[in-house]
């Protein structure tokens, strides 16, 4: 049996697992994010109701854990933002504690028991108020030890010209310190910032997706030219992992035409031809993180037992 937790900036959602197919979920609980010692109590509340010692405890953050210094970066909750996270916790806990990049636990979640089932390969794709992602090869997460593995978001590779006509775009800067990122450019904010520079107006990422679905000339031109920037570092990522399935989490995937729009712009980039869909909406609508956080604790016990 294991205990995990989403860990997210207002609310910790906890559940108890024997197994893929039982993942038991608690009530939600608000996260204490000034006071360590309140977090780790709001953990064991759930671990003391769990019914018996948990073989792990295994975490989905919204941040990655520096590979060198063991150090967490998690932005909105102060009181874990810095700490040696797994080791602070396992001294607090007394209970081996993995740790993994909320992305990551979306394709895991995606790969185990949503749409990457049967795929050896599986990348998983954030699309909302970032853009991140996550790498599965045969049901284990690729460098779970950090979180950066997948995180195809950034860097400066979004193009200058895309569109047909080209249009020319500006390299935004991005919450990581660079310019020219995707995550500048084709997350929700992105979304919104290049309809403004193609437009001039100012509309919300719904707001661009529903005129576009309306048939909107304008909201069209804006669409038209984000699946251009995103369609060619997606299909370079295809390329390099052999992914046969990507799929898609966050805030724009709830927009099927999009992702329906990108995927055909995908496939048309790369190498390999499929017939089918291989950028489509993910399945594991309900708690990604959490059910991923369950499945990298079963994998994490079931190896040492090993
Ligand atoms: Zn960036």
């Amino acid at each position: 049996m294991i205990v995990c937790f989403d860990i997210g900036g207002t609310a910790i959602k906890g559940a108890v697992a024997t197994g893929p197919d039982d993942i038991r979920q608690f009530p939600r609980i608000p996260t204490p994010t000034d006071d360590f010692d309140a977090f780790v109590a709001a953990l064991r509340t759930v671990i003391d109701a769990a019914g018996g010692r948990p073989d792990c405890v295994a975490l989905s953050i919204a941040g990655i854990i520096d590979p060198d210094t063991r150090r967490a970066v998690v932005a909105n909750i102060p009181c874990i933002h810095g700490r040696t996270l797994v080791a602070d916790l396992e001294a607090a806990l007394v209970l081996p504690v993995v740790v993994a990049n909320d992305a990551d636990c979306f394709v895991l979640a995606e790969a185990g028991l949503g749409a990457g089932r049967g795929h050896r390969v599986v990348f998983g794709v954030i699309l909302g108020t970032g853009v991140g992602g996550g790498l599965v090869i045969d049901g284990k997460l690729i460098n779970s030890d950090g979180g950066f593995a997948g995180e195809w978001g950034h860097g400066p590779v979004a193009a200058t010209e895309a569109g047909n006509p080209p249009v020319h775009l500006p390299r935004f800067s991005c919450g990581c310190g660079q310019m020219g990122c995707i995550d500048a450019t084709c997350s929700a904010r992105g979304l919104e910032r290049l309809h403004h520079h193609i437009h001039g107006t100012r509309l919300t990422s719904e707001e661009i997706i529903e005129a576009w679905s309306k048939g909107d000339a304008a909201a069209g031109r804006t669409i038209d030219v984000y699946v251009d920037v995103i369609a060619s570092p997606l299909a370079l990522v295809v390329n390099v992992t052999g992914a046969t399935i990507l799929p898609v989490g966050g805030g724009l995937s709830n927009a099927p035409n999009l992702i329906l729009a990108i995927d055909e712009a995908v496939r048309r980039r790369i190498l390999r031809r499929f017939a089918h869909p291989i950028v489509i909406p993910a399945e594991c609508r309900m708690e990604p993180g959490l059910i991923g956080a369950a499945l990298l604790g079963l994998e994490t016990a079931a190896a040492a037992k090993r």
